[in-house]
């Protein structure tokens, strides 16, 4: 048997194990190794039902009879209820609170149940028992689930799809092994580096994931792969970063004493931060090589500033060999809406040179300034702003994913930033970064704060400026968790925050009222229709208006303009407004249904009303009562920062879902690494010795074909 062996010629499949293989991922025996359990059942617990003792947690075995729904009595509670029967006897089952469950599962449904035995010495029951369906009953009883009883042995609980379970993977393994296959297994990661941090070797380390021994064989196991995980992905970092050493930028001359200038003029004091920030940036100019940096600053701290002052630097430079003419900067951002603002903002940076800006959207494009009123942009053809990029005329181009189509060429692309970088993928910032044949300066800013090890990890390639300091005289928001009683006070607040002037956003789960007739229609608010219980309930005095994705771009546009120009004192929105939109003299937020979103959406979404020195508020609306949702708002409504925020979500997530897996294309177990600091650590310095003093082993076929395997899987969403 060999690693790259097809499974469906080393096992007898059926047709539907083969279907489930395919579901799953799993096509050959190394895909099969690599399939790891997600957690283990000590066999102790397992039991049979006459043996139940009231405390117990176990899991049981049986066939479900007799389910039925029924409120109590007393509170009116939904019920399920109903028995499970194994070979040995018979237990009742209850849910509470889950009436669909009795719907879910047919009589003689064969279930595994894991439970406490609650109840009474004689009337026992198994309450709110978690339930796994399965296709059939293992073999009789639990002792010859597996084999023999055998105490303290951990079974493996693997990712299972219909047509194929943990038991199927158990005795697939166990083949695996004994014929085999694992001492093909190369270990790419020299010896040193696993002596050093004690970590088993990898064919070791996959025996001890599917079959441990005890606790700490699977632990250490799982050490050893989420520090792979890690370790390539910073190899690929790295690499990637002394690429970019040898490749060559444009030259951009700095005069500082201009810069200066051109900072005096905003109608603030720049913060110690943003000054620091701008002085990294034009240092980075001044070398050989592209500068490829990450400006991370919490919402709020202003990156806009930093961004102008660097772009102005790069404008008035002079191209490399010529006399004339701008060097060009391409300005991307994630939404029309935020394209749209920061094309303006940046009109009010610039506005006093002369100088073209352009705007590009999938709706439409714009210039600044039009030929009749100098002051004032003007819509432009496609066609025309195309040119004008092309021939160097505009040098500042403004826009969203429309900036990395095939047809926008510059004529002399400096300097790229992309804004809310966490928004894009990968792909489209190379595209927008590798069009050209020398390479332009790259900024990334971003506002999501992630913790400094997943940071370390993901951004490895990148330098990092840290803008760690508020505009002097911004207050901390207050936030609030209000429960559906206490609404009306909430409401008081922001009556008096209108009163005073101030404007409102509402921010809500989703557009339109879901289908009733739907299963579980999920009970949130929609935009539209909270929009009009508020103007005719709560707020018929002012003026309300909505915003979502589905409407037109000229609608969005209308809506934004009259929300910034005061003219709409409350904002109902989706979490369209999320990203970067600025209406200074916004200070209060509510979030509906709060628990609907994650917890760097809600500080994003929260940072909104953050944008000036008014006391600013955030209502956290929910009806929500379960304990990890109650935790999860208590930390938005407690941490100072976003940093302080996501450290917090790290330790609170299992394996960190928001800034986990989905997010970032880290597996699991990839996880498990990036809340473990020194790991981290050491996965980056290994990967930087590597690079540089053993770069033929960093080439090794094996390591190589792992690192490019792991930088395809990761993406920025
Ligand atoms: P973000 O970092 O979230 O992108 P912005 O750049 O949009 O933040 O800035 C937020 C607001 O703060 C803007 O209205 C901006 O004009 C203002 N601002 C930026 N820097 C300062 C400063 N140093 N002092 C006062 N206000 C500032
Ligand atoms: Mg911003």
């Amino acid at each position: 048997m060999h690693l790259d062996d097809p499974l469906e010629e080393r096992f007898r499949l059926q047709e539907s194990q083969k279907k489930a293989l395919k579901r799953l991922n799993l096509l050959t025996i190394e895909d099969l190794l690599y399939h790891f359990p997600t957690r283990y059942e000590n066999i102790e617990d397992i039991k049979n039902i006459n043996d139940l003792e009231l405390g117990d947690t176990a899991i049981v075995y049986g066939k479900v009879r007799n389910l039925k729904t029924k409120k109590s009595f007393k509170s009116r509670t939904p019920i399920s209820e109903g028995f499970v029967d194994d070979r040995t006897g018979s237990i009742k089952i209850i849910w509470f609170h889950q009436p669909y469950i009795a719907k879910m599962l047919k009589d003689g449904a064969s279930v595994k149940l894991s439970a406490k035995v609650s109840g009474s010495e004689g009337s026992l029951y198994l309450a709110n028992p978690e339930v796994e369906r399965l296709d059939d009953l293992p073999i009789d009883s639990h002792n010859s689930i597996f084999g023999e009883n055998q105490k303290g042995v951990f079974y493996p609980i693997y990712p299972e799809s219909k047509g194929i379970t943990s038991k199927w993977f158990y005795h697939a393994i166990a083949k695996v092994f004994q014929e085999g296959a694992i001492d093909e297994i190369v270990d790419p990661v020299p010896e040193e580096i696993l002596k050093k941090y004690n970590l088993p070797k990898l064919s070791t380390a996959l025996v001890w994931i599917h079959t441990p021994q005890s606790g700490k064989d699977s632990l250490s196991a799982r050490k050893r792969f989420s520090f792979n995980e890690v370790f390539y992905i910073q190899l690929a970092k790295q690499k990637e970063k002394t690429e970019n050493l040898e490749r060559e930028a444009l030259r951009v001359e700095v005069n500082k004493k201009e810069i200066d200038s051109f900072v005096k003029r905003f109608p603030f004091k720049p913060t110690k931060a943003q000054n620091a920030a701008i002085k990294n940036i034009v240092e980075d100019f001044k070398k050989p090589h592209p500068m490829s940096r990450l400006l991370e600053g919490d919402v709020g701290s202003g990156k806009t500033a930093v961004a102008a002052t660097t772009v102005y630097a790069v404008t008035t430079s002079t191209p490399p060999g010529r006399t004339s003419g701008r060097p060009q900067t391409a300005y991307m951002v994630p939404t029309e809406i935020l394209a749209k603002q920061q094309f303006e903002s940046f009109i009010e940076f610039f506005k006093h040179m002369p100088i073209n800006i352009g705007l590009i959207t999938s709706s439409g494009c714009r210039k600044f300034p039009s030929k009749i009123d100098p002051e004032k942009s003007t819509d432009i053809s496609r066609s025309q702003l195309l040119k004008w990029v092309a021939n160097g005329e505009i040098p500042i181009l403004v826009g969203t994913h429309s900036l990395i189509q095939k047809s926008v060429n510059f004529e002399n692309l400096a300097y790229v930033i992309i804004d809310e970088q966490h928004r894009f993928g990968t792909i489209q910032r190379q595209k927008l970064v590798r069009k050209d044949s020398f390479v332009p300066h790259l900024l990334s800013m971003t506002a999501t704060p992630i913790p400094r090890t997943l940071a370390l990890t993901i951004y490895g390639d990148l330098d990092l400026t840290l803008l760690d300091e508020m505009p002097a005289g911004r207050k901390p928001i207050i936030t609030k968790i209000i429960p559906p009683d206490k609404r009306e006070t909430a409401y008081e607040k922001i009556r008096d925050e209108l009163g005073a002037g101030r404007q409102a956003y509402v921010i809500c789960p989703r557009i339109d009222e879901p289908d009733p007739k739907k299963l579980l229609a999920l009970n949130v608010k929609s935009v539209k229709e909270e929009a009009k219980r508020l103007k005719e309930d709560v707020f018929p005095e002012y003026e309300i208006e909505i915003l979502h994705s589905k409407l037109r771009p000229a609608e969005k546009e209308s809506v934004m303009n009259d929300f910034a120009s005061g003219k709409i004192n409350i904002l109902v929105a989706t979490s369209v407004v999320e990203v970067g939109v600025n209406v200074p003299n916004a200070t209060v937020i509510v979030l509906e249904g709060a628990e609907r979103f994650g917890l760097a959406q809600l500080h994003q979404l929260r940072g909104r009303v953050l944008r000036s020195n008014h006391q600013a508020h955030c209502f956290v609306f929910t009806d929500s009562k379960t304990k990890t949702s109650m935790s999860r708002l208590k930390a938005l409504e407690k941490a100072k920062n976003g940093f302080e925020l996501a450290e917090f979500d790290l330790e609170l997530r299992g394996s960190g879902e928001l800034y986990g897996r989905k997010q970032w294309g880290l597996t699991d177990i990839g996880m498990e690494a990036i809340k473990n600091v020194k790991m981290v650590e050491a996965a980056r310095n290994e990967a930087e010795k590597l690079i540089k003093e053993n770069p033929e082993l960093a080439k090794n076929k094996v390591l190589r074909e792992c690192v490019e395997k792991k930088s395809e899987g990761l993406h920025f969403e």
